[in-house]
């Protein structure tokens, strides 16, 4: 049976490895560890899940901001007072 090269990282390390902040060096350990184990990898598809359903939900949150300052500049133009 394979052994993790190395004790589980942290969730902040797995998250900077997510992000690609992490020195390549580290990285590298990090990536040949979860090659080997199950568990971080599935808490890095975790972070990546909750990382893009952010994005998303930033991206509908500013369509939405965007939506109503276009509607609330329309309305505006009608009936703004000189
Ligand atoms: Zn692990």
């Amino acid at each position: 049976m394979k052994k993790p090269a190395m004790r589980h990282p942290e969730d902040d390390q797995i998250l900077r490895f997510a992000d690609g902040e992490l020195p390549a060096r580290v990285a590298r350990k990090i990536r040949t560890h979860l090659n080997a184990c199950w568990e971080c990898r599935a808490q890095l598809q975790e972070i990546e899940g909750t990382i893009s359903n952010c994005v998303g939900y930033r991206k509908n949150i500013l369509k939405a901001i965007f939506l109503l300052r276009r509607l609330r500049g329309s309305t505006s133009i009608k009936g703004s007072p000189r």
